[in-house]
């Protein structure tokens, strides 16, 4: 268990320089995400590994609360949508993270980051809204693509991915990552139990 609460550690870590790198980029260049939008939330290919999930599943057995979650995750309907998603409006594009201060890598870049396109070249990754919204401060950032290049989509993957290539080796559908997290912290807890009952005996 000790292993999987350093581990855990390091990923908020990362998590934390990438506050500072992302949404930093965001705020110099003037991108920001629609105040209380979830658009992104809602999209269905958001994914996340089990190393992602790690620090909320262990936030959440801190808390004596993972094994009733994993439960309702396991109850829940099957379907694409992330379970942490809490929509506040009628067609759902406004609403918040449930679990804002743990969420995975990627909805970490959300807003504006940076990817290679099919010639090599850096090229901006923003939603539509954004460019609606901010429309003057995406065009500037386009023609400084080149003085200031963005965050690159993959470097946040990879700043994570390091830190345990096991963990990291498949993207999941968010609940399926969640849960996966939650049973391996679980388990870890459990087998944690075993050991310290044997040295006592
Ligand atoms: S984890 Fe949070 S930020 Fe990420 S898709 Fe789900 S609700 Fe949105």
């Amino acid at each position: 268990m000790q292993r999987l609460r350093e581990l855990s550690r390091r990923v908020e870590a990362v998590y934390g320089e990438m506050a500072d790198i992302y949404a930093g980029y965001q705020q110099a260049r003037g991108l920001h995400c629609r105040s209380g939008c979830g658009a992104c939330c809602l999209h269905p290919e958001i994914e996340a590994t089990v190393l992602d999930m790690l620090p909320l599943a262990m936030h959440l057995f801190d808390q004596g609360t993972a094994e009733s979650t994993l439960a309702q995750l396991e109850a829940a309907p099957a379907g694409n949508s992330c379970p942490m998603y809490q929509a506040l409006s009628f067609d759902g594009k406004q609403g918040q993270c449930r679990i804002y201060q743990w969420r995975p890598t990627l909805c970490r870049t959300f807003g504006a980051a940076g990817y290679r396109d099919k010639h090599g070249k850096t090229a901006l990754s923003t939603c539509k809204t954004i460019k609606e919204d901010r429309s003057s401060a995406y065009a500037d950032t386009l023609i400084a693509m080149e003085s200031d290049p963005p965050p690159m989509l993959s470097h946040a993957r990879q700043q994570v991915d390091q830190l345990d290539y096991e963990l990291s080796r498949s993207s999941l559908p968010i609940a399926e990552a969640m849960q996966l997290a939650l049973r391996k912290v679980l388990f870890q807890a459990c087998y944690s139990d075993v050991d310290s009952d044997q040295q006592i005996a």
